[in-house]
């Protein structure tokens, strides 16, 4: 007899994206709202369905993406990811 139900596709110590970071408002990786001021600059690291996840250029960038520069891809005006977020969570 075995038991399945321990079996599941997700793997342990790695959190899903937040809400903000699948809106790219806040970095994967630890966490930064861009939002708040000063915000590090954000390079586009990684694509999720049809949205583009976003991390600090730098570190974030590198353990995200294996490069400090990120994708070579121009993420979305903060004013826009924001406006965005809002029409999906409203
Ligand atoms: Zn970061």
């Amino acid at each position: 007899m075995y038991s399945q139900e321990s079996i599941s596709g997700r793997r342990r110590g790695r959190t899903e994206p937040t809400a903000e970071m699948l809106s790219g408002l806040a970095c994967l990786i630890c966490g930064t709202d861009y939002r708040s001021a000063p915000a590090p600059e954000a390079v586009v690291v990684s694509h999720r369905d049809d949205r583009r996840l976003l991390a600090c250029h730098g570190t974030c960038a590198r353990m995200a993406s294996g490069s400090v520069n990120g994708l070579d891809e121009t993420p979305l005006p903060l004013a826009e990811r924001v406006r965005r977020h809002q029409a999906d969570h409203s």
